[in-house]
């Protein structure tokens, strides 16, 4: 027969969503098993550029973990001196140098993945590897879960299962969500696999330092995607490229390894090992806003399984962090208030667009990203060429905001400046893209950033109450028509 165990709460996951989520709850006072296929000696080995924001701000990690102590762990954060990110195009010869307003560092993602999972532990959760979740047990509400662990089916029940299985979750495949909540339809939205990209990094090892040792590194791939360079020491350097699922596939270990070939800076590099393997590891990522509604009953989701990573800037260490402590603290409160409906877990959502922010401000950026895909790469990289760093900025996400008078007017003056340039240095008739196209985009990212703050606005106002709900989403699905239109948006290209 098989086992069954109980808690309150179960996590699906031991990466940073499911840490944050499982070690929140816990410290709320209830029963906690996080569940997690790998290893224990694996936990934490994940496929990341390992870029992340701001890691001791306890606003961008909230919650029991002590982000202090991981980061003065010498092994977790490997650069410390990060200050901006470079794009290059080097076919243009084109380079924008945006510093950064906030901290930035470049980290050891498997030592990170290890601190998490002990301080975790330590926060009072059952932690269970090697187990492999594949069914989900639910009526109107989901129940709990059935698993493999060490070979041996189980069944795990509680109140509330935290879906922190990452992008592309299996659970979202397992739940059948029409059948949650009786009458009421579940607010919960599930994503498109066309909402997903396909990543992938090497960590390699270089015969002298990089001149770039304090800036992460962007170029644009031909194939509506981009490469990055993320030193995470002068001389190791985590090397990745990704691209969006909704585009043909391109071999992707192949793709950078010619990049890297091109690089003088790699000259002699090798790959680094870890676990007696070359470092070399793929994932899908999430290339989508956050869910509209992350919770149903009995149910929600954070991190990765919840599209809470900002294409353009990463962030998804970040936005997996302060999901995973919403949703714990949502659940453990549910499950205090005996209340796990939509309604009892909906703070979940409400925190983190409204209480937080973090969720508006991802949700609106959003924009750029659906109207960077309707031009081609090539008019894309004619932009950027022409951009000044102060616009780029704003739509990288390094910065809030351009706003005031002079900032507006420095932006006009700087695009005209690299306009006549760029037309000297014959960049446009290089990349084949004629001056009228280039107008039409720019008005559209002009019009997008209008668009983007229409959001932002609407976000703001995201429902305390899951009764407010529709009515919100309405509103919010006409700003989308509204935004595909006024960028003349085709309909294939529509992402939501
Ligand atoms: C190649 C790549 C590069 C990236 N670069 C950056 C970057 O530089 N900066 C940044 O901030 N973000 C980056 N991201 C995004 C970031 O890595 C994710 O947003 C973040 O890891 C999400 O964390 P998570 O905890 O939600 O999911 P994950 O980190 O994916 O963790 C999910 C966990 O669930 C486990 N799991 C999955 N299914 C099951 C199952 N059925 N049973 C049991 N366990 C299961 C997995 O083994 C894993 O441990 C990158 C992503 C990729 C793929």
């Amino acid at each position: 027969m098989t086992a069954t165990e109980t808690y309150d709460i179960i996590v699906v996951g031991g990466g940073i969503g499911g840490c944050f989520a499982a070690a929140t709850a816990a410290s709320e006072g209830v029963d906690v098993v996080q569940l997690e296929r790998k290893p224990a000696e694996k936990g934490g080995y994940i496929a990341c550029g390992d870029a992340i924001k701001a890691p001791r701000d306890p606003e961008k990690y909230p919650g029991p973990i002590d982000m202090d102590a991981i980061a003065d762990d010498p092994s977790v954060l490997v650069d410390e001196s990060i200050d901006q990110i470079e794009y290059w195009d080097e076919a243009l010869g084109v380079k924008k140098v945006l510093p950064y307003t906030e901290h930035s560092n470049v980290i050891d993602r498997y030592e990170f993945g290890q601190r998490l999972l002990e301080q975790t532990a330590e926060c009072g959760v059952d932690q269970h590897y090697d187990t492999v979740v594949n069914d989900v047990i639910q009526s109107e509400q989901v129940e709990g879960v059935e698993a493999i662990r060490d070979g041996e089916e189980i069944r795990y029940e509680a109140a509330v299962v935290i879906d922190a299985a990452g992008a592309q979750s299996i659970l979202q495949d397992l739940v059948d969500f029409d059948a949650l909540g009786g009458d009421s339809p579940t607010s919960f939205e599930k994503p498109h696999y066309t909402h997903f990209g396909s990543a992938y990094r090497e960590i390699i090892k270089t015969e002298e330092p990089v001149d770039f040792a304090n800036a992460i590194v962007g170029k644009p791939l031909e194939e509506m995607g981009y490469i990055w360079y993320f030193p995470r020491t002068p001389t190791e350097i985590n090397v990745g490229l990704g691209f969006q699922m909704s585009k043909e596939p391109i071999p992707l270990a192949d793709r950078i390894k010619r990049d890297m070939e091109e690089e003088p800076a790699f000259e002699n590099a090798t790959v680094a090992e870890r676990f007696g393997q070359k470092n070399k590891l793929g994932s899908s990522i999430a290339l989508r806003r956050p869910l509209d509604s992350m919770v149903a009953p009995g149910y929600l989701a954070v991190g990765g399984a919840a599209g809470t990573t900002h294409p353009i800037s990463g962030k998804g260490i970040r936005g997996a962090a302060i999901t995973g402590y919403s949703g714990g603290k949502a659940a453990a409160d549910a499950v205090k208030a005996g209340d796990v409906s939509e309604e009892g877990l909906w703070q979940h959502n409400y925190y983190f667009y409204v209480g937080h922010g973090e969720g508006a401000k991802l949700a609106s950026r959003d924009a750029y990203n659906i109207a960077a895909s309707s031009d081609g790469m090539s008019v894309l990289r004619a932009i950027a060429a022409l951009l000044p760093e102060q616009e780029m900025k704003e739509i990288v996400g390094t910065e809030r905001k351009v706003d005031g008078l002079p900032a507006v007017a420095s932006v006009g003056y700087g695009t005209l400046r690299n306009l006549v340039s760029h037309y000297r240095a014959g960049t446009f008739d290089e990349l084949d893209v004629p001056l009228s196209k280039l107008y039409e985009s720019f008005q559209g990212v002009r019009k997008t950033k209008h668009y983007v703050d229409e959001y932002q606005k609407h976000y703001e106002n995201y429902p305390a109450s899951r009764a407010d709900f529709e009515r919100w989403l309405a509103e919010r699905n006409r700003i989308d028509q509204a935004f595909y239109d006024a960028i003349e948006l085709d309909d294939s290209l529509r992402k939501y």
